[in-house]
């Protein structure tokens, strides 16, 4: 899923192999194969300046200087592994700190609204979350709250049969009506998680905008995920930008990581807009859904 930024890494450190240490030119060289894998990627340039101010920095910097000789000064440590070493704390610097646990509601249940664009994988992932807190022991409810596509409710149905979990869906209704009445009906069956399964559009536009506004002041959920399709690349980041507006996300979750060679939206949501990825998406089933864990991903990306 990070091939085309592994790449970059790979010929930057072979770069280095054999250098006797990494002086401001031998970084630099480095660092161009690195910008240029990240710009492939599709990572955003502001965050891939971001990213290559901050290894240059540490490369450079005295601490690091220390830790590549050792504290006694006999250790020697390769330039390439050095450099490796620095770019994985950056990575973990970019995409972190991530807490994925839920927020819980004051008391009664607790409110997880999912929002995003039309085939983002919203209602795939409302249900890889739903098994997710079933396995822990929760009660969980589903709400159907995009009337505008039978077909997502029925998806949505189908979901909830599947996991044995009770989807509150009332075609025709108003979604800001269906998701108070849900929220009383999850309330009083002594429900742990309601998970409203908003509707999408093709673009972020104002009619969608104002109707999730209209939900989000009346059941007042405690999670706000707006769910990304990694695949997009760099308009990810437009994108949560635009429904953070209005919406004050609390997380994100990028979907479809699995089939996505470039993964340059998983390094740039939280340097470029502040908020933090809880989840990915790894593939169509229901039981593929990751923690998002910066170290194991700094690690994927460096092999
Ligand atoms: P929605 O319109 O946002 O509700 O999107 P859906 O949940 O209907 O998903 C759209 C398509 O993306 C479906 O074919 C899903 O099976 C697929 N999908 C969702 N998440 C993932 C994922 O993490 N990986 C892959 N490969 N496909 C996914």
């Amino acid at each position: 899923m990070f091939e085309t930024i592994s790449k970059g890494f790979r010929a930057a450190r072979e770069r280095l192999t054999g250098k006797g240490e990494l002086s401001e030119d031998v970084i630099d060289a480095a660092l161009k194969d690195v910008r240029l894998s990240l710009l492939e990627a599709d990572v955003e340039f502001r965050t891939v300046k971001k990213f290559l101010r901050a290894v240059k920095a540490k490369a450079l910097g005295e601490e690091v200087q220390l830790v590549a000789k050792g504290k006694d000064g006999k250790v020697r440590v390769r330039p390439e592994d050095h450099f490796v070493h620095i770019c994985h704390e950056a990575l973990v610097e970019l995409m972190g700190p991530v807490d994925t646990s839920l927020a819980r509601a004051n008391k009664g249940v607790t409110g997880i609204m999912m929002v995003g664009l039309q085939g983002s994988g919203k209602t795939t992932t409302t249900g890889k979350l739903a098994r997710k807190l079933q396995k822990e022991g929760h009660k969980v409810m589903l709400v159907a709250a995009d009337v505008y596509r039978p077909a997502a409710i029925h998806q949505l149905q189908v979901l909830g049969e599947r996991l044995g979990v009770p989807v509150f869906a009332r075609p025709g209704a108003n979604p800001v009506d269906i998701c108070r009445d849900a929220t009383e009906q999850a309330a009083m069956e002594g429900m742990d998680f309601v998970l409203y399964d908003t509707a999408g559009r093709l673009t972020v536009d104002d009619a969608l905008m104002e109707e999730l506004e209209k939900i989000e002041s009346s059941v007042h959920p405690a999670n706000i995920f707006l769910v990304i399709d990694a695949m997009i690349g760099q308009d990810a980041v437009q994108t949560a930008k635009a429904f953070d507006e209005r919406l004050e996300l609390t997380g994100v979750v990028l979907t479809k990581l699995d089939g996505d060679a470039r993964g340059g939206a998983a390094l740039s949501i939280k340097a470029a807009t502040g908020k933090p990825i809880k989840f990915l998406g790894m593939g169509e089933s229901l039981d593929k859904l990751e923690d998002f864990r910066p170290e194991g991903l700094a690690g994927r990306i460096l092999g």
